[in-house]
C-alpha cells in the first residue's frame, strides 16, 4: 500500500513533464540483455574513428581546437576538444568514458561537437557567451579493451569494453593520488591550466536502477563531500536542476537522484568541487556497453535515447550558461528529486 502511494505521488511530481506520455518503447524500459539479445559493440566508435572525427572537425569548424592533452597507458593521444571565444566568459568541461565500458557519454558528446559545428546563428551566439571543453573517452585503452589483464568472461560479442584502464586502476579512483597518466593529463592540462567554473562527469550504471518498477534513464548527484564549499555545493545543484529540466522535458527521460552518494574525495564528482571549487554533477546514463556481470549491461537497442540523452544533458547545460538562466535555476529541484532504488 505504502509502495503505491509513494508511486502515485511521484506521478503527480512528473505529470507536468510529459513523462506520462512517454512512448512504449524507451531508454528506461528498453530491454536489457536478459539472455534475450547478443551484445554488439560494432557499431561504438572505435578510438581511431574517434581521433579521425576529431581532427576533421577541427580542421572544418574555426570556434573548434583540439589539443593533445597526454597519452594513456598503451600510448594512445588524449584530447581536448576546445571552444574557446572569450577566455573571460563562463567555461563548463564536459568528461566522458572514465570508465571505457560507458561508451553512449562520448558518442554523445561527439555528436554534440558535430552540433556545435553546424553554424546555425542560435549556436554561434551561444559560443560567442560560453566556452566549452569536452574530453572524451578519457580511459581510450579500457574503451578499446587493450588492457593488460584478461576480458573473457565479459559479456559482448566482438570488441570488449572495460571499466579499469590498461593496468586495471579505476580512473575514477585516483583523483587523489593521481598515478595513471589519463588522470594526470587531465588535472595538468585542462583542471589546472584553464579556470573552469562548472564540470559534468558524464558515466553508464547498471540497466535494473528503478523507482517502484519504473526504471530510470540516468541519475544525478552532486559533490557529496562535506568539506565542499557552501557556494560550490549550491551551484553544482543548479547545474543539476538545468541538467535535469533540459532533459526531462522530452517526455522519456526518466531521471532521479542517484542512489549511492558518496563522500570519497578521490571520485571526480568530490575531487574537482575540493580541489578546483569547481560545481560539478556526475551524470550516470543507464546501462554499460559490456560487462562481466549481466545486469549491468544494456543491449544495443537503446542506444539512440541514451546518445540523445547525454546530448541534451550538454546542450541545456551550455545554453543555460551562456544565457545565464543558470544563476535563477532553482535549487530545491534537484534537492527535491527522489533517490532512485537500486534493485540486484
Ligand atoms: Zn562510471
Amino acid at each position: 500500500m505504502k509502495k503505491k502511494v509513494l508511486v502515485l505521488a511521484l506521478s503527480a511530481v512528473i505529470a507536468g513533464s510529459g513523462a506520462a506520455m512517454a512512448p512504449a518503447f524507451a531508454a528506461g524500459n528498453g530491454p536489457d540483455v536478459n539472455g534475450n539479445q547478443t551484445v554488439q559493440t560494432a557499431m561504438l566508435t572505435t578510438y581511431n574513428e574517434m581521433a579521425d572525427f576529431l581532427k576533421k572537425e577541427a580542421a572544418k569548424q574555426e570556434r573548434l581546437e583540439l589539443e593533445v592533452i597526454g597519452q594513456t597507458v598503451k600510448g594512445r593521444d588524449l584530447f581536448l576538444a576546445k571552444y574557446i571565444t572569450n577566455p573571460e566568459n563562463p567555461t563548463i568541461l564536459y568528461l566522458t568514458q572514465q570508465h571505457g565500458n560507458e561508451a553512449m557519454t562520448t558518442e554523445g558528446a561527439l555528436d554534440y561537437i558535430r552540433h556545435l559545428g553546424s553554424g546555425s546563428k542560435k549556436v554561434n551566439e551561444m559560443l560567442d557567451n560560453v566556452n566549452i571543453l569536452i574530453v572524451p573517452m578519457l580511459n581510450a585503452d579500457g574503451a578499446m579493451g587493450d588492457v593488460n589483464f584478461p576480458l573473457d568472461n565479459y559479456m559482448a560479442s566482438g570488441r570488449h569494453l572495460t571499466r579499469f584502464n590498461a593496468d586495471r586502476v579505476d580512473l575514477n579512483r585516483d583523483h587523489v593520488n593521481k598515478v595513471t597518466p589519463e588522470v594526470q593529463a587531465l588535472h595538468q592540462n585542462v583542471l589546472q591550466k584553464y579556470k573552469i567554473d562548472y564540470m559534468i562527469d558524464f558515466h553508464h550504471q547498471g540497466t535494473q536502477e528503478d523507482y517502484f518498477g519504473k526504471l530510470t534513464t540516468g541519475a544525478l548527484l552532486t559533490p557529496q563531500s562535506p568539506d565542499v564549499a557552501p557556494e560550490v555545493a549550491l551551484n553544482s545543484k543548479k547545474l543539476a536542476t538545468v541538467l535535469y529540466e533540459g532533459v526531462d522535458k522530452t517526455g522519456w527521460a526518466f531521471l532521479l537522484k542517484f542512489d549511492e552518494p558518496t563522500t570519497n574525495s578521490a571520485v571526480a564528482s568530490n575531487a574537482m568541487a575540493l580541489q578546483y571549487d569547481i560545481p560539478v554533477i556526475l551524470f550516470e546514463m543507464r546501462g554499460m556497453a559490456d560487462h562481466s556481470y549481466e545486469p549491468y549491461v544494456l543491449g544495443q537497442k537503446s542506444n539512440g535515447y541514451l546518445i540523445k540523452q547525454a546530448f541534451l544533458a550538454m546542450e541545456s547545460t551550455a545554453k543555460a550558461i551562456a544565457d545565464g538562466s543558470i544563476d535563477s535555476a532553482d535549487p530545491s529541484v534537484y534537492d527535491n528529486l527522489p533517490e532512485q532504488h537500486y534493485s540486484y
